[in-house]
C-alpha cells in the first residue's frame, strides 16, 4: 500500500500499489490504477476497463490501450477535424471500428453532417463504452448515427460504389477481428465506396514502435491513391506506446490538407466548439514530419 494524495482535498488516502502494463518484447507502458472496472471476453477479445489515476478510465482490447479519459481528445479530435475541416462538404461519414464512440462524438461536433454510420464488430466494446466511458460515447444515441454491430471489411466490400463523403478507419492494431483492415483488398474496397473528391483516413499506428506496418500501409495507400494524394500527419498520445502516433489522409481527387487549408472554415469552427487539442496550427504543424518518418513513408 502506499499513500497517495486525494483529488478531492489532498488529504492521503491508501492506495493499492497495481499497475497495468501494456507489453511489448523490447518495451513496456504501465499505467497505476485503482482496480478493474469491467472484464468480458467476447466472441471477438477480451474488452477490460481500468480505472487509472493519471487518466481516468482507460479501455483495453486484449490488453493494448485504446483510449484514455484523459487523453482520449487527441486522438478523436485529429482522426475527425482534419479530414472533415479539409473536405468541408461531407455529408455521409462512414466510421470502421470507433465502438467507443469517440469519432462519433467529433463527426456530429459539425451540424452540416446528414447522416453518420458506424460499423464496430464487437458490441462488447459499445457496452462497456456506454457504462464506464459516459464522456466518450455521448452520441452513440444520437438521430444522425446509424450504429451497425457487423464486420466493417465485410460493410465496405457490399456497399455501393462512391456512397460516402468521408471513411474513418478508427481500427485495433493489426492483430484480431482488426487485421483484415490493413490489406490492400479492403483499402482497395473503401477507395471504391468514396465519392469522386472523398477522403479515407486511417489511424496509422506509431512510426517508431510499428515500423514494419507502418511502411507496408503507406506504401500500399499510395498504390491506391497515387503518391499526390496520400499525406502522413501526426499527434501526440501519452499512452500509447512511444507517444507519437500517426493518421494517414488520402484523398481520391479531392482537397490537399495543407495547400487548401481554409483557415476562416477551421477558425469559425474552433470557435463554436470547445476542443482540446485541434486548432489551425496543429493541423498545419501536423503534416509538418521529421525526416526519419518522412523517409518511412517515402512522401514528400
Ligand atoms: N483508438 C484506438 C487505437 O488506436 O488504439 C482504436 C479504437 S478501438 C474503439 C477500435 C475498434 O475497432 C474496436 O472496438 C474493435 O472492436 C473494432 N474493430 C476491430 N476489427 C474490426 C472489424 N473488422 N470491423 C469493425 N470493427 C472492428
Amino acid at each position: 500500500l502506499r499513500d497517495e494524495k486525494s483529488a478531492e482535498n489532498g488529504t492521503p488516502k491508501r492506495t493499492r500499489d497495481i499497475w497495468f502494463t501494456e507489453r511489448d518484447e523490447h518495451i513496456a507502458l504501465s499505467l497505476k490504477h485503482h482496480g478493474k472496472l469491467y472484464e468480458e471476453q467476447s466472441d471477438f477479445q477480451k474488452v477490460e476497463v481500468y480505472e487509472t489515476l493519471a487518466y481516468g478510465n482507460m479501455l483495453t482490447l486484449d490488453g493494448l490501450v485504446m483510449c484514455t479519459e484523459g487523453d482520449e481528445y487527441v486522438y478523436h479530435e485529429m482522426i475527425t477535424h482534419v479530414p472533415m475541416l479539409t473536405h468541408g462538404q461531407v455529408k455521409k461519414a462512414l466510421i470502421i471500428g470507433g465502438g467507443d464512440g469517440g469519432t462519433a462524438r467529433e463527426l456530429l461536433k459539425h451540424s452540416d453532417v446528414e447522416e453518420v454510420v458506424m460499423v464496430e464488430i464487437d458490441s462488447k466494446v459499445v457496452e462497456a463504452s456506454k457504462r464506464f466511458l459516459p464522456g466518450i460515447s455521448s452520441e452513440l444515441e444520437n438521430q444522425k448515427l446509424n450504429l451497425i454491430i457487423d464486420d466493417g471489411i465485410k460493410y465496405v466490400r457490399e456497399s455501393v460504389d462512391e456512397s460516402f463523403d468521408l471513411v474513418i478507419v478508427d481500427s485495433t492494431d493489426p492483430i484480431g477481428p482488426g487485421e483484415g483492415l490493413f490489406t490492400e483488398a479492403f483499402y482497395r474496397d473503401v477507395y471504391r465506396i468514396l465519392k469522386p473528391s472523398g477522403v479515407m483516413v486511417t489511424q496509422s499506428e506509431s512510426p517508431r514502435f510499428n515500423q514494419k506496418v507502418f511502411k507496408e500501409i503507406y506504401a500500399c495507400y499510395r498504390k491506391i491513391f497515387g503518391d499526390a494524394n496520400v499525406h502522413c500527419y501526426l499527434a501526440y498520445i501519452p499512452t500509447y506506446p512511444t507517444g507519437m502516433w500517426s493518421f494517414s489522409y488520402s484523398t481520391k481527387g479531392g482537397k490537399h490538407p495543407v495547400k487548401d487549408f481554409d483557415n476562416s472554415r477551421v477558425l469559425s469552427f474552433v470557435e463554436a466548439n470547445t476542443l482540446n487539442y485541434y486548432n489551425p496550427h496543429i493541423h498545419k504543424a501536423a503534416f509538418a514530419l521529421p525526416n526519419f518518418v518522412q523517409e518511412m513513408v517515402a512522401l514528400n
